[in-house]
């Protein structure tokens, strides 16, 4: 069993809320307007480790304006709502369900899908998992290069702005492309064991048009199978 240290289920400033709370009670709750905001989780590893598969400049942009900057437009468009109660993970199921939330639900699902992207990848990483996940591989593409085959093929076929995944679905593993902001954590019986951004401000400044490049690169070098197999491992123990 692998253990996980990360944890994107959306924290939350828990004594600001209580903060909040008291002042509304005294009648002057707009001083801290925003104060239960979900906050940006910590990248796993330096802005600088992945480099030279992604540059310390990719991530700086990446993370520090495109993440942060969904996650700033979310905490403004749920303030003074109660989807700002929920955790991240239940904004995005939520929102996706109803048509009139689609603001929220395309930086929520964004938010959700950065934390799960970062989290996937780790300095030194790539190279094939073992275990239970090896064989699943083996059994559902036909081994290792199948399924690298797949997911190279899911990331250049997207076209336009997405996401390519690596999905446990009733007991099988598949590969999934999404567009936009999509994501297999809305879609039923599915599990998201990784993923990989293959929005434009993902690899310009790095690989300029070169997608392929970009995806090979992570799938060789960067993607975290201990994150694969720990969420891989909890799925299943959750189907049995
Ligand atoms: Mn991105």
């Amino acid at each position: 069993m692998v253990e996980t240290s990360w944890d994107f289920s959306g924290s939350r400033r828990g004594f600001l809320k209580g903060a909040v709370l008291a002042a509304g009670a005294f009648g002057f709750p707009s001083i801290l307007k925003g104060a239960n905001a979900l906050t940006l989780p910590a990248l796993p590893y330096p802005e600088n480790a992945l480099d030279p598969v992604i540059s310390a400049r990719t991530i700086g942009f990446h993370y520090g304006k495109h993440h942060k900057g969904y996650l700033d437009k979310l905490n403004e468009l749920v303030a003074g709502k109660p989807l700002a109660d929920l955790s991240l993970e239940d904004i995005v199921k939520k929102s996706a369900a109803e048509k009139a939330s689609a603001a929220i639900f395309n930086n929520a699902a964004q938010v959700w899908n950065h934390t799960f992207y970062w989290n996937g990848l780790k300095p030194k990483g790539g190279g094939k998992p073992a275990g239970a996940l090896a064989a699943s591989i083996e059994a559902s593409f036909g081994g290792f290069d199948g399924f690298k085959k797949e997911l190279t093929d899911a990331a250049m076929g997207q076209f336009g702005s997405g996401w390519a995944w690596l999905v446990l679905e009733a007991g099988k593993l598949k590969i999934v492309k999404t567009p936009n902001a999509e994501t297999p954590l809305t879609m039923a019986g599915m599990t998201p064991l990784l993923t990989i951004d293959v929005w434009e401000h993902a690899y310009y400044l790095d690989y300029q048009n070169r997608r392929k490049d970009y995806t090979v690169a992570v799938i060789d070098s960067l993607l975290n199978w201990d994150f694969a197999t720990a969420n891989f491992e909890k799925a299943v123990k959750t189907a049995k």
